[in-house]
């Protein structure tokens, strides 16, 4: 039987070792925990073993496990909080749950959504941290800024006074051949060149999920967002 303190050890040791294989320096490779679906007790045994950030995917679902985690952790001797990360689908109606209790969005892919998150963010709470997700493979289905309207969209976070742009993310087509999962990864980090080359400042890819972490981090990934191989299957439909 695995647990969650196991597979994180796992994991870090994948990382570890993809980055050496690549001449990536592993520190520069953080690891983002996928609760979506698992309750706080699980997230919490993640915390107790060492892991500090944790992504969500459904609103009402994260905020609901933020302040229950929240519950769970006070009174204990360390004061710090988990850091929360959102990398669902963003809908206008709900920007302003995710503005208030979130400290990154990693799925911005239009101009009206970054507007209302600049707007809705706490001044209390300090620069919302940003990524673009773009739609990398071209799928109708899956969210995600066109790369060629990518550039507008950068331009206009910059101009937003509570977002601070970080870099860019994207879920690629599933496919089990490595060639083809660099092959999108790259695409990625070529974006991300090309706005620097522009005088944007970014320093984040989020990219690589448990299937295909390795290529990620061989095309430059610095945040890999890991769920089941860290939590075990996921039970419901997503
Ligand atoms: C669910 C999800 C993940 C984690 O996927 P696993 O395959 O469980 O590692 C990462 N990123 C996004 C956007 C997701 O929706």
């Amino acid at each position: 039987m695995s647990s969650i303190p196991q597979n994180l050890q796992v994991v870090h040791e994948a990382i570890a070792l993809s980055a050496a294989r690549y001449d990536r320096n592993p520190t520069e490779i953080a690891l983002l925990a996928v609760s979506k679906t698992f309750g706080a007790e699980q997230v919490v045994q993640a915390w107790q073993a060492g892991q500090r950030a944790f992504g969500e995917n459904y609103v009402q679902e994260g905020i609901d496990k933020i302040a229950e985690v929240q519950r769970m952790l006070t009174g204990q001797l360390n004061v710090e909080q988990p850091v929360w990360h959102f990398i669902g689908p963003i809908q206008s109606n709900k920007t302003r749950a995710i503005a208030e209790n979130f400290s990154w969005v990693h799925s911005i892919d239009r101009e009206k959504i970054a507007t209302r998150l600049s707007e809705q963010r706490p001044t209390t709470a300090g620069e919302l941290q940003v990524c673009l997700q773009v739609n990398i493979s071209g799928e109708a289905s899956k969210s995600g800024v066109h790369p060629d309207e990518l550039l507008a969209l950068a331009k206009h976070v910059t101009q937003l006074p509570n977002l601070r742009l970080r870099g860019l993310m994207c879920v690629p087509e599933a496919s089990e051949d490595e060639a083809v999962q660099r092959q999108a990864f790259h695409q990625l980090a070529q974006l991300k060149q090309d706005l620097q080359t522009q005088g944007i400042v970014v320093d984040t890819l989020s990219m690589g999920m448990s299937a295909d972490m390795q290529a990620a981090i061989a095309e430059g990934s610095t945040i890999v967002r890991i769920g089941s191989a860290i939590f075990g299957k996921r039970h419901y439909a997503v």
